[in-house]
């Protein structure tokens, strides 16, 4: 079996480089393979609108069969890639197929990090990345009162804020005794964790958990922390982050952490490209992987116009992304991951605010923007600029950031 471009992963990257070949004419034929069950859907509402929404049994789906066929792009799901032959371009499945190309787009994304930890194996144990763990959340979730989520990440407070909109008691319980702080600071972790609790989430902070109460049924009933402290619970929730998903055996390559591409994403392989999550990417003079929708969804078009037009789409979008909690939205623009100082516009405690992100010579390398305190295009032109920040004009919310 062979087609022109083949593509491992149908999630977010996988989906927008098939989609792309096709917007910008490619002649080839299209496989796209996924180890899941499902066409493509949009992963990010597991969290949010989809699991709150108590009639919809079915993934949030980008396009239904017929979208597919009309364009040519041939899904191959339940499908594992498990072996990549550059050499004679052809990859492995572990049903034991052979699928040759002449474009290879790798697009794995991430998985879970897993806890384990005393009765991990406990009924009422969840984690959740895609649509099956979404689904076996949303049937348990109906049987219960009180949830722990481990992990005070953004999945773990997307969650807490879904399942408190739903009047669930929920208790997050965070390794970190300021969340999110070492991706956006503390004052941002504070205003997190006021939100929530305004609402009645709990925290217990700065502890992590330790092993897994159970009934005579191995049913979970509470989490007991490394403190000693006992967080009743019918149902876990885990969300402590994901590590790349690097589990396709490349001859030739070395994929440890996660893909290294170039600015074209290509591989250091011929015809080998990767994006989305797994990618490993120059920005800035560094190189960086994100773990986010837009980068997931640019990259995978990018990578496409390049195997159209080869090397004609050099990536260089600006990481971008953005979490919704309750009726509040909070975005960011950029990349750090150890600033100098955070310059605050705006009142943090009235959930308008931004916070800029400086290094060493005062040039913001990233920006919080709460509650569309201002516009994207704004402050991706303040990030563009490149230049030492005005703090005072910055501070000053009377100037307008434009
Ligand atoms: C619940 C949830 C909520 C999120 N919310 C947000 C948000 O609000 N904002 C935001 O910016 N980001 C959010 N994200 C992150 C965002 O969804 C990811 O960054 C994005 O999904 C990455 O896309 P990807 O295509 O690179 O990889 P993935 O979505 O991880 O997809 C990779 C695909 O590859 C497949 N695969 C892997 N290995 C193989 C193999 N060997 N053979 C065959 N198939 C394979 C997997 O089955 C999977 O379908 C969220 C993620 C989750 C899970």
């Amino acid at each position: 079996m062979k087609f022109d471009t083949v593509i491992v992963g149908a999630s977010i990257a996988g989906y927008n480089v098939a989609k792309q070949l096709r917007a910008s004419n490619y002649p080839g034929t299209i496989a796209l393979i996924d180890q899941e069950s499902f066409l493509p859907y949009d992963r990010k509402e597991l969290s949010k609108n989809w699991l709150v929404d108590r009639n919809q049994p079915n993934p949030p789906y980008f396009q239904n069969r017929t979208y597919f066929n009309k364009q040519k792009i041939t899904p191959f799901l339940n499908t594992t890639v498990t072996f990549i032959n550059p050499t004679n371009k052809y990859l492995q499945t572990a049903d034991g197929r052979d699928i040759y190309y002449e474009e290879l787009v790798l697009a794995t994304g991430s998985q879970l990090r897993k806890l384990n930890i005393e009765n991990s194996d406990a009924d009422g144990i969840f984690y959740l990345r895609n649509f099956e763990d979404a689904l076996a959340i949303k049937k348990w979730i109906k049987k219960v009162k009180q949830v722990a989520i481990v992990g005070g990440g953004f999945i773990g407070l997307e969650l807490a804020a879904s399942l408190n909109s739903m009047g669930i008691k929920v208790t997050v319980i965070s390794s970190s005794p300021h969340p999110l702080a070492k991706t956006l600071g503390n004052d941002a972790s504070n205003y997190f964790v006021n939100m929530h609790q305004a609402r009645g989430v709990e925290f217990v902070l700065g502890q992590v958990a330790q092993k897994f109460l159970v009934d005579a049924d191995n049913r979970v009933n509470a989490v007991e922390t490394n403190q000693g402290e006992v967080v009743p619970s019918e149902m876990v929730i885990v969300g402590i982050g994901v590590v790349l998903n690097v589990s396709i055996e490349i001859e030739g390559l070395n994929v440890d952490h996660g893909i290294i591409v170039n600015e074209f994403g290509e591989t250091a392989l011929p015809h080998i490209y990767a994006a989305g999550d797994v990618a490993i990417w120059p920005y800035r003079g560094q190189m960086i992987h994100i773990e986010h929708w837009e980068n997931a969804y640019h990259q995978g078009r990018s990578v496409a116009k390049n195997i159209v037009e080869n090397k004609s789409h050099a990536f260089s979008v600006m990481p971008y992304f953005w979490t919704d909690q309750y009726d509040e939205t909070f975005e960011y623009l950029g990349y750090t991951r150890d600033w100098a100082d955070i310059v605050v516009r705006g009142d943090v405690k009235s959930g308008k605010f931004t916070l800029a992100y400086l290094d060493h010579d005062d040039i913001a390398q990233g920006i919080l923007f709460a509650n569309k305190s201002e516009s994207r295009k704004d402050i991706q032109a303040l990030l563009n600029l490149n230049k030492a920040l005005d703090r005072d004009k910055f501070m000053d919310k009377n100037k307008k950031l434009k």
